[in-house]
């Protein structure tokens, strides 16, 4: 029933019954008196006997009658209220957008789907067969009982050929989708050091308990290659640093153009904390980060869409650009808490990110696996998928300029072949999210986010199969160390192995001293709500550290608080008045120093631009 119903536009919603099924005979008045209403309004509403469509009942899923499903398009979605026809009405003409559709094994219409409808038909070919040659080839059943056995033998044969013919390749992304697994076993491999019979060994045993494969690689390059990008969205390099790999680049966005190196501010909820936009704006920020994660909770994506975007919801000016991201970052940090957290704390944690139900913080995290993250809403409790698929279809809906595919963020102290595994999951969310991105690009460019820990291997396979495919842009996430120096070593390797016709953030990281040094290596916007953060912890940034506004000998500070700013704070407060707001606990304290601390990012940066520019870094 789905692929006549794909073949339009218009909504079906249909049941499977069961002869002698009581619900079913319950529902049929019901059903029939929805036909009648829904009909003339062009929603079509059918009934298939599920005990003669049983391969048609496999591909779907049915487990019980009867089963109520909305298919639109492609997508199928179950039904799971009561069976009363003003519920049943109010699902067929809304409701039904409500409830997240299939995806995986699960959806009908997926490869995965369609082979269990091909299994479930089985039976009654194979019935079909053997009276064909039994009536009109006139075999005999001795002869057709022999043909069946030499079937699995012969099956068997094949299997112990090819697997015995099987080698592993190098590290690296596939070139085709014939080496894919190959490529992807490699990984496993050789970052564990073990003998690849005993790890050829040990995934087989994967294989048969998890449903997915850990360690396969998503779809090949050549899967992408149809989409060229977004002509909205341009980069070019203005001058290349003789000096060092540092550059200075424009990214041309439908909101205006990003100058890089770029500090780029984070509005989690499309606000900084404690200052207006419309400020920040005026004190040069360029390019703002905002967070998926918590726009769908609230106010929810569609209601962003409703007001026509970010842009149009919090009043951004339309030629400052914004960045999303996936929302994986926060829904993980629920289940893991974030690497800083866990570098912070005496926790050593040993979890592996693939095991399902780890919760933390309420237990608000259901389900980790294959389709997606499963979280419990911390606003209302309503259970959440986050999917590649859901993730930029959220992120459609908000409108920024850049956006982000989905990946997962393991925890720190996780063993090599955990993260490998990890790595290759990001890298199948990445591709799912990439595809999901072009069906509709909307003018948006999509980047895709380097993976691997502090895993030479791993950061260079996922560098070189990210930069693969057709992204805009790169970012560089996940665990990027644990010390400015590990973390410049990581950067380095990365930015080696990334073309340089693309842009690159780095995610969470925009520090000054760790922006000024990774500058030198190319990196083009970072972001962090650093700045903000310690604004309103009572501190302003400085070219020689720090200053605490608190500190005791602040109190008759009656100067200027930073030397040669020029910021709105400093040109109109003294260090003394901030010193007595801080310790009044007045919120406007908070305001008055991120104000200054943002605006000597801008500044910052633009001094970087002009020593770039002068070849002097
Ligand atoms: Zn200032």
């Amino acid at each position: 029933m789905h692929d006549t119903a794909s073949d339009s536009n218009s909504i079906h919603q249909c049941t499977s019954t069961s002869v002698g099924c009581p619900a079913c005979k319950d529902l049929e008045p019901v059903w029939q008196r929805l036909a009648a209403d829904l009909g003339p309004g062009g929603i079509l509403v059918g009934k298939i006997d599920g005990t003669k469509n049983r391969a048609l009942m496999t591909r779907f899923s049915v487990r019980h009658f009867p089963s109520i499903y909305h298919i639109t398009g492609v997508e199928t979605r179950e039904y799971s209220g009561r069976h009363t026809l003003q519920d049943l009405s109010a699902f067929a003409m809304g409701n039904w957008k409500k409830v997240e559709p299939r995806t995986g094994c699960a959806s009908p219409v997926s490869r995965c789907g369609r082979l269990y409808g091909e299994i479930g038909k089985l039976p009654a070919r194979g019935k079909a067969k053997y009276f064909e040659l039994r009536d009109q080839k006139q075999y005999s059943d001795v002869s057709l009982f022999a043909g069946m056995l030499a079937v699995p033998v012969l099956v068997h044969l094949k299997c112990d050929t090819i697997l015995s013919g099987r080698k592993f390749s190098s590290i690296g992304e596939p070139t085709s989708p014939t080496d894919q697994n190959t490529s992807a076993t490699a990984v496993a491999a050789t970052v564990s050091g073990q003998p690849e019979e005993n790890k050829k060994k040990k995934k087989r045993k994967k294989q048969r308990t998890i449903h997915v494969d850990p360690f396969s690689l998503p779809l090949p390059p050549s899967a992408f290659t149809s989409y060229q990008g977004q002509d909205q969205f341009r980069f070019s390099v203005t001058h290349q640093s003789t000096r060092s790999s540092a550059r200075v680049c424009k990214i041309e966005t439908p909101h205006g153009t990003i100058t890089t190196p770029g500090y780029v501010p984070v509005a989690t909820n499309a606000a900084l904390k404690a200052v207006d936009t419309t400020v920040a704006d005026s004190l040069g920020v360029e390019l703002m980060f905002c967070n998926t994660y918590h726009l769908m909770l609230h106010p929810g994506s569609e209601t962003v869409e409703q007001a026509g975007g970010l842009h149009s919801f919090m009043s951004r000016r339309r030629d400052r650009p914004l960045i999303t991201d996936s929302g994986g970052f926060q829904a993980f940090s629920l289940a893991y808490g974030t690497v800083h957290q866990e570098l912070h704390s005496s926790l050593k944690r040993k979890s592996s990110p693939s095991s399902e139900k780890r919760t933390r913080d309420g237990n608000l995290v259901l389900k980790i696996s294959e389709e997606g993250i499963t979280f419990r809403s911390y606003r209302d409790g309503t259970p959440m998928l986050l999917s590649p698929e859901s993730s930029i279809s959220a992120q459609k809906s908000l409108a920024a300029d850049i956006i982000l595919p989905l990946d997962e963020l393991p925890p720190y102290h996780i063993s090599e072949d955990i993260l490998a595994a990890s790595v290759a999951r990001s890298h199948r969310w990445e591709a799912r999210s990439l595809l999901h991105h072009i069906k509709e690009p909307r003018e948006q460019a999509c980047y895709g986010i380097i993976h691997g820990g502090s895993s030479t291997e791993l950061r260079k396979a996922s560098s070189r199969y990210i930069s693969s495919l057709p992204f805009d842009g790169f970012a560089v996430g996940g665990s990027l160390g644990k010390t400015s120096e590990e973390l410049f070593e990581i950067m380095q390797n990365v930015m080696g192995w990334l073309p340089r016709d693309r842009p690159v953030h780095v995610l969470g990281i925009a520090d000054p001293i760790n922006i000024t040094r990774l500058a030198t290596l190319g990196c083009d916007t970072f972001d962090s709500c650093h700045a903000t953060r310690v604004g309103r912890h009572g501190a302003m940034l400085t070219e020689i550290g720090n200053l605490r506004v608190a500190a005791g000998d602040h109190k008759s500070a009656h100067r200027t608080p930073v030397d040669n700013c020029s910021c709105p704070t400093c040109t109109t407060y003294s260090l003394a008045y901030l010193h007595h707001l801080v310790k009044a606990n007045e919120p406007i304290a908070a305001t008055l120093l991120s104000v200054h601390n943002i605006y000597f990012m801008v500044e910052m940066m633009k001094k970087l631009h002009f020593a770039i520019l002068n070849n002097e870094v």
